[in-house]
């Protein structure tokens, strides 16, 4: 039988559409399943695709399949199972053979496993992959990460299969070892920060201003006309339309406000910590996923302080000029948090991330495509972004136009009793980032109080103590 030019490891919702993606660019692909009964239905399922698909019983059945030096693509839960994976898949390959690491590593894993495999002979690619089941399907983003030989081992089917934007492929090669992991680990969180900025403004036209959820389907219609053009705001307003089968209510207000997470969010605000870079919107979007989960406590504090929004009388369409705008200058704040912890860690890891075409192949296929994205990745090429991106021209004119409107949609919001906690942290971050002076010259001298920490003076370098306990 003729042998298959790649092979896949996992036939879930990513895995096997992945795999159809790969076969119906003309690649042969031979695939392998835990469970084999996902492997049958994948067959069953794959219609004129079947006959370039080779469905394998075993690991050893899989490397038989493919024609070496084999490139393998793990598509598998995140964690052990990529771990007991690599392991089994060892004794079936030879040397030069390619495996992908393609589920959301973290990328701590992906630099381990680059030293495990280290002398083996095994080329490893860490890879994230973005664009949720469509994605996959259709076209994802894809950030590869590993030494940039094995990239072009792998680039003409990795292209072929990835999202394309006016016609460039949205699949690059990032750095080494981890990076590739790391860009996708904070694409996640800025996607957490802007998917919890959308829901806070849901929150301020649902509560505050007593709008159904058609009403506010519209609005986010409308809005992704502009500006905000965006998946995530496409999807929302789809989702906003929608009713529930069972008891025709709109399908939004019979689900559980209680969102689940798998941890990337949490490892971009843990990452963001260790390297001593602010993202507070992302942090504050993750904290957010955690209070959701609290249901019970929340029913119960609710009973003792009442949870109720205050009505919000500020005239409609001012409002909604406001809502939007704030939303994009905390879209904007969070994307620059995301691109600075990025920054930091390229510098930590020496992995030299190239911040245009990480804003490049995030322009089409990515849960955070936008319209905004496209600046950016200008901003970015021209070296105007390398700072921070709140210090590009096009950012500065555009943060300039619509930072007041995040401050007034926060304040009408927190007065209302509505929870902002993402759209308040990235106003302030912006409020701390354009402060010349801050208050830090207050914290320097209680720690040089309580902690003998000394201080630094405006009008003299070297350390200095406080005459503290004196009068
Ligand atoms: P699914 O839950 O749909 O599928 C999981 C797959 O992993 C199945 O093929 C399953 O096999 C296999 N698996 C689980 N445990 C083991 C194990 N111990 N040994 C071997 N195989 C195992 O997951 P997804 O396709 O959604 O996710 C796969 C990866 O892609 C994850 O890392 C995820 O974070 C990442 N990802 C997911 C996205 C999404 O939108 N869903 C987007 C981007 C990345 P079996 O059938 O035998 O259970």
């Amino acid at each position: 039988m003729e042998k298959a030019e790649i092979g896949l490891i996992g036939l879930g919702t990513m895995g096997s559409n992945l795999a159809l993606n790969i076969a119906e660019k003309g690649h042969r692909i031979a695939v392998y399943n835990r469970t084999p009964s996902r492997t049958d239905d994948f067959v069953a399922k794959a219609g004129d695709l079947a006959g370039r698909v080779v469905p394998c019983e075993s690991l050893a059945d899989l490397a038989a399949a493919i024609r070496p030096p084999r490139p393998i693509i793990i598509m598998v839960l995140a964690g052990s199972p990529v771990d007991e994976q690599i392991a089994a898949l060892r004794g079936e390959l030879a040397a030069n053979d390619i495996i992908i690491d393609a589920g959301n590593a973290n990328f701590r894993d992906t630099m381990r496993r680059f030293r495990e495999l280290e002398g083996s002979g095994l080329t490893f690619i860490g890879m994230g992959v973005s664009g949720g089941e469509e994605g996959a399907r259709h076209g994802p983003s894809i950030m590869v990460g590993g030494k940039e030989e094995s990239w072009h081992r792998v680039e003409s089917v990795l292209t072929a299969i990835s999202a394309k934007f006016k016609g460039e492929p949205c699949a690059a090669w990032l750095g080494p070892d981890g990076a590739g992991h790391f860009v996708k680990t904070i694409h996640n969180g800025i996607e957490y920060a802007d998917m919890q900025m959308i829901a806070e403004i849901y929150g301020i036209l649902r509560d505050g201003l007593g709008m159904a959820p058609k009403e506010i389907g519209a609005v986010f219609a409308e809005w992704n006309k502009g500006r905000l053009n965006s998946y995530l705001i496409e999807i929302t307003a789809e989702v906003l339309k929608a009713d529930d089968a069972r008891t025709g209510q709109p399908v939004v207000d019979i689900i559980l406000d209680r969102a689940g997470q798998k941890g990337t969010g949490k490892w971009s605000a843990i990452e963001a910590q260790q390297l001593g870079i602010p993202a507070t919107a992302i942090e504050a979007a993750v904290a957010a996923r955690v209070l959701s989960s609290l249901r019970d406590e929340r029913l119960a504090a609710e009973k003792i302080y009442g949870g109720g929004v205050a009505p919000i009388t500020a005239p409609r369409e001012t409002l909604l000029k406001q809502l939007e705008l704030a939303l994009f200058a905390g879209k904007i704040a969070a994307y620059a948090q995301g691109f600075a912890v990025m920054a930091g860690a390229s510098k930590e890891f020496g992995w030299n991330l190239p911040m245009p075409t990480i804003a490049k192949i995030w322009r089409a296929g990515c849960i955070i495509r936008s319209q905004m994205l496209d600046t950016m990745a200008e901003a970015f090429g021209s070296g105007a972004a390398s700072t921070n991106l709140l210090m590009a021209p096009d950012f500065v004119k555009l943060m300039q136009e619509a930072h007041p409107a995040l401050r007034r949609v926060v304040a009408l919001a927190t007065e209302a009793g509505a929870p902002v906690p993402a759209l308040s942290s990235a106003l302030a971050y912006f409020d701390s980032y354009r402060q010349g002076r801050g208050t830090s010259n207050l914290i320097q001298a209680q720690r040089d109080f309580f902690g003998a920490h000394g201080f630094e003076r405006i009008d003299e370098a070297g350390a200095f103590h406080g005459p503290w306990g004196q009068g």
